[in-house]
């Protein structure tokens, strides 16, 4: 099931070129998204027959006249992957002739919840004069609280997949200050459902900026693969309903300026486009007062 949310907060499901507003069916309640969701993700098995039932009977909109939002709401935390991918340690390595460490040896950093957005949402730079990069990844949400589960175990625990961007300022400045300014997370176009991705370690992935094609990879090229990434998040560390993990991105990472509109595609999950531009308050450097 290709889970949405557009318009005003409401609740739909995907099926081609249209958007079903299963609100009622699911019992979702716009004004408190949220929660709506967390109850969306734990009682999902039950309503699922429901909704398929239903679905028939709900009022559909042309997926081209709504706006989608942010399929996670809000989240709680954002666990993502490091260089994930070879040939990305490689390209990191030459340009900016310092090979990052991949996470077999530095595992997972935090992103900030509120660099979430939506798939309608510009990405909005901050920092002028700072390189700001595209990086196409999979991503996906938590469906079930849990500590200590295994990679083996870890799909029953997801609820499903999305694209992801994440949006990055270069430098040496640590990674979670980076990539955590407000629009550096956009996730869309909407959850395609864990049962429906067999093997989400074997999608291919496309980014374009503007009409040029920069990225052109696969989940099967993943160090650690989706699962692993959730037992590496996942030791002596709780996991949420709502939580989100960023698996990385493979080679092709680019800049982006203002006005630039980039494109990501993940097969079997969809694609969408954003628009660049600065933030409302853009300034040319970064400095502290202290020490
Ligand atoms: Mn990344």
């Amino acid at each position: 099931m290709k889970i949405a949310i557009f318009n005003e907060n409401l609740l739909g499901v995907v099926i081609g070129d249209r958007v079903a507003n299963i609100s009622d069916v699911a019992g979702w309640n716009p004004v408190q998204p949220n929660e709506s969701f967390l109850q969306l993700v734990e009682n999902f098995e039950e309503l699922k027959g429901k909704i398929e039932t239903a679905i028939e009977s709900c009022p559909t909109f042309q997926l081209s006249e709504v706006k989608l939002k942010s399929p996670v709401p809000e989240t709680r935390k954002i666990w993502a992957a490091p260089v994930n991918y070879r040939n990305h340690q490689i390209e990191m390595n030459k340009l900016f002739n310092n090979a990052p460490r991949t996470i077999e040896e530095i595992k997972l950093f935090l992103k900030s919840p509120e660099s979430l957005s939506g798939p309608s949402d510009p990405i909005l730079l901050p920092i002028k004069g700072r390189r700001t990069d595209h990086e196409t990844e999979l991503g996906y949400v938590v469906g079930k609280k849990g500590k200590n589960i295994s990679a083996s175990e870890a799909k029953d625990y997801i609820f499903g997949y999305f694209a992801l961007l994440d949006i990055s300022i270069r430098g040496n400045e640590e990674r979670t200050w980076r990539k955590s300014f407000d629009s550096f997370t956009p996730i869309g176009p909407w959850i395609v459902t864990a049962d429906e991705i067999d093997n989400p370690n074997d999608l291919a992935m496309k980014l374009w900026v503007n009409d040029e094609l920069r990225q052109d990879g696969s989940t099967k090229h993943l160090i650690y693969d989706c699962y692993q990434c959730f037992e590496a998040a996942n030791q002596n560390m709780t996991l949420n309903p709502g939580d989100i993990i960023a698996t990385g991105t493979p080679e092709g990472v680019g800049p982006i300026e203002d006005g630039d509109t980039v494109r990501i595609e993940i097969e079997k999950v969809g694609a969408f486009t954003v628009n660049v531009q600065y933030a409302e308050k853009v300034v040319t450097e970064y400095s502290t007062t202290g020490k």
